[in-house]
């Protein structure tokens, strides 16, 4: 099949490329943003909750014996020139954090404007300094006629008015100078740029690395791949790398172990029913023959032999189909709710004329499943039959129908040589005997119990496993889940 040419562009390469470039250009454009736009409004932000929080502390404080230690600390710490007046505009207390700062350049008369000013705008007033300056007028605050100040830019003035213990007004006021945030801007639009080439470099080579580490296991399993695909089904998928590296070697390991298993199976199956299948048409075709050729030979007992034979083959021939039915999973269910106790008895029934057996069935009342009853029929047939094939001398098999918390548990009990412990979960594979040797062994087509297995996989809730004792002989069981019996009148 020729395969289709996928796009450069569709390599492991080419996709961590593009999600780390995504990435790192996501995380710039955001810093970009941050740091270039709203640097300004941020700094600006901080610095009036700066000067408002100073003020605040003033206030809390305004009583001390110590204010004017606690005022230069302020001061200092927080780079703010404080005025205290009284409300006359009498200077009461004064720190200077900033040369040639507005608040020490104001007479009494505008401290007093500057006063009324903040009464009007409800005991606390800002104002920052505007980058380009209006005519005077626009800075009457700061003017008594004589005098006129102006608000530099980059600078901050805060007001607030408080009372003292006494009840007499304080006039609070904090100037504070703005750094030009431009410069900074400008650097780090610099360094933004450079640290952008670096980064797309960076993602590139990250990508290259990362690619690089991902798709070499991926291509040595690629490669192995291949020479499963050719059906050399010893090859090994090397386990190395990342952990879903790892586990799809390991899957594939586990599946390539499977299709030689597989493989085995197939060519024993051959060897195994062409050898069934050669052994009874032998035998019909030899009694057939000398049935033919000597006319004494005609008897019951030759006919027998040759319907015996026969029915084995058929047999063999059933059971190589249900096997192959169950596991294509082409069967279908025909679940319903029926009388399993009823159910055993009618199967039973055909051994009764297998008077040198004892067939024993106990149980204590009847019971209902859920489930198929051809199929649940067969399960029973198959460890029924298989526990006649293997029992001891005594020829005892013994049936047991137990109930426990809603469940019923089938046992099917000989007392045969039993099975070696280390093949307990062999005997459930396909076409396995125990002892391919043995006389009894040989009868069986070894799909017994996989058929028995692959129905009792198809009822949901089922549970089912084999207990054996070497020398004492084997009880095979399955469980399901117990239902009411369906009222009189209704269909089973
Ligand atoms: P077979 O048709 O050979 O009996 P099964 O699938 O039914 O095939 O059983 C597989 C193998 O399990 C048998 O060959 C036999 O060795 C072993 N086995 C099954 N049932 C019993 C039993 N009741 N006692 C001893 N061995 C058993």
């Amino acid at each position: 099949m020729k395969q289709r040419k996928r796009p450069y562009f569709g390599s492991i390469k080419w996709r961590v490329f593009l999600g780390c470039t995504i990435l790192i250009a996501i995380m710039l454009a955001v810093l970009w943003i941050f740091q270039t736009c709203f640097l300004s409004t941020f700094y600006k932000g901080i610095k009036t909750r700066q000067i408002q929080l100073g003020a605040q502390e003033i206030v809390k404080h305004i009583n001390d014996e110590n204010l004017n230690d606690r005022l230069e600390t302020i001061s200092k710490e927080k780079q703010l020139c404080i005025v205290i007046t009284d409300e006359t505009g009498y200077v009461l207390y004064s720190q200077e954090a900033w040369k040639n700062c507005i608040l020490h350049r104001m007479n009494a008369v505008l401290y007093l404007r500057a006063y009324y000013i903040t009464q009007e705008h409800g005991g606390t007033y800002l104002e920052q300094g505007k980058a380009a300056h209006g005519p005077d007028e626009e800075n009457a605050l700061w003017s008594d006629g004589r005098q006129k100040l102006t608000l530099s830019p980059e600078t901050m003035l805060y007001t607030t008015i408080t009372e003292n213990k006494d009840g007499s007004a304080r006039f609070i006021m904090l100037y504070t100078n703005l750094s030009p945030v431009q410069a900074t801007v400008e650097t780090l639009r610099m360094q933004l740029f450079w640290v952008t080439v670096l980064m797309i470099v960076l993602a590139f080579v990250l990508a290259l690395i990362l690619s690089h580490t991902i798709t070499g296991p991926i291509r040595r399993i690629n490669e192995s791949a291949k020479q499963l695909a050719k059906g050399r089904y010893d090859t090994q998928f090397e386990e190395g790398g990342y952990q879903e590296i790892r586990e799809l070697a390991q899957t594939l390991n586990y599946a390539a172990g499977e299709l030689s298993k597989v493989e085995g199976l197939q060519r024993e199956l051959v060897a195994n029913i062409s050898h069934d299948l050669r052994t009874p048409l032998t035998m019909i075709i030899g009694y057939a023959e000398v049935m033919r050729d000597l006319p004494g030979e005609n008897t019951p007992e030759n006919i027998q032999v040759i319907i015996d034979e026969a029915t084995r083959l058929s047999t063999l021939v059933n059971d190589v189909l249900d096997i192959s039915k169950l596991r294509s999973g082409t069967e279908t269910m025909q679940v319903e709710v029926f009388n399993l106790t009823e159910s055993i008895r009618q199967i039973l029934q055909r051994y009764s004329k297998m008077t040198d057996y004892r067939i024993t069935f106990r149980a204590e009342g009847d019971v209902w499943v859920k489930g198929d009853p051809l199929k649940l029929s067969q399960v029973v047939y198959n460890l029924v039959n298989n526990a006649i094939t293997y029992t001891g001398k005594d020829k005892v098999v013994d049936i047991c129908q137990t109930t426990a918390q809603g469940r019923v548990r089938i046992s099917v009990t000989d007392t045969g040589e039993g099975i070696d412990p280390k093949l307990l979960n062999d005997i459930w594979d396909r076409y396995y005997k125990v002892d391919k040797a043995h006389k009894r062994a040989q009868i069986g087509t070894g799909l017994g119990l996989s058929i028995v297995k692959s129905i009792l996989d198809l009822h949901p809730g089922t549970t089912y496993g084999v207990r054996s004792k070497l020398g004492e002989g084997s009880c095979f069981w399955f469980e399901m889940e117990q239902q009411p019996a369906p009222l009189p009148g209704t269909t089973e």
